[in-house]
């Protein structure tokens, strides 16, 4: 079978991407052997998931995928989009990120608080081949977090497509309406197209 290498570690990201890319074995790319550090340089989630994808292509020679995502809120000018996991000036920072955001948007009514994620995810084959895709979860940013469930902007994201908070959401829940998700199925058509 062939292999399809995830420039990520997480695991969660890795089961999702098993379960779209079914004629592919999936392994992250710590278990093919790649372990530098890539510096995500780009100015949008496209140009960070190339950077991604080509840099443990061109290290192990192999079919890479790789994903870049955040989110855009309307009432920012899109922001804080490919700075989302550095927001608040650290990286990874997810309960100053959400304090930052809320008090950004303190005071807007609900229908100036729309937003979206957005992902990105880039297929780079060691031929030069490169296919991309996108897709977006819409919803809007709450005035106070709700549940605890998921990671990063989850708890303050509520969406329009689950009626809830991505935080009050189980994982199966927001997989079938997620970012990523729609990212890798439309991924997933644009190469079965090239392989007719
Ligand atoms: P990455 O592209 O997965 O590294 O995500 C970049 C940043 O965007 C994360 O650190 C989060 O802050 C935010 N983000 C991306 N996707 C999600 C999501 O599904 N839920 C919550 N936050 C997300």
């Amino acid at each position: 079978m062939e292999q399809i290498v995830v420039a990520s570690g997480n695991r969660a990201k890795l089961r999702e991407i098993e379960q779209i890319f079914q004629g592919y074995e999936v392994v992250s790319m710590q278990e093919a052997g790649f372990c530098g550090d890539i510096e995500e340089t780009g100015s949008t989630f496209e140009e960070n998931a190339l950077i991604k994808a080509r840099a443990v292509c061109k290290a192990l020679g192999r079919i890479a995928l790789a994903d870049d995502s955040g989110l855009c809120v309307e009432a920012l000018g899109g922001a804080p989009g490919v700075y989302s996991a550095r927001f608040c000036g650290r990286h990874g920072d997810d309960a100053a990120n959400n304090a930052l955001l809320l008090q950004k948007l303190a005071g807007l009514p609900a229908k100036q608080r729309t937003a979206y994620f957005e992902s990105c995810v880039a297929l780079v084959f060691p031929g030069g081949k490169e296919l991309t895709a996108h897709g977006r979860a819409y919803g809007r940013i709450l005035e106070a977090a709700e549940g605890e469930g998921g990671f990063g902007y989850d708890p303050v994201f509520y969406s329009s497509e689950l009626n809830k908070s991505f935080g009050r959401a189980g994982a199966e829940e927001k997989n079938a309406v997620s970012h990523r998700a729609k990212a890798l199925a439309a991924l997933a058509e644009k190469l079965a197209e090239e392989q007719v």
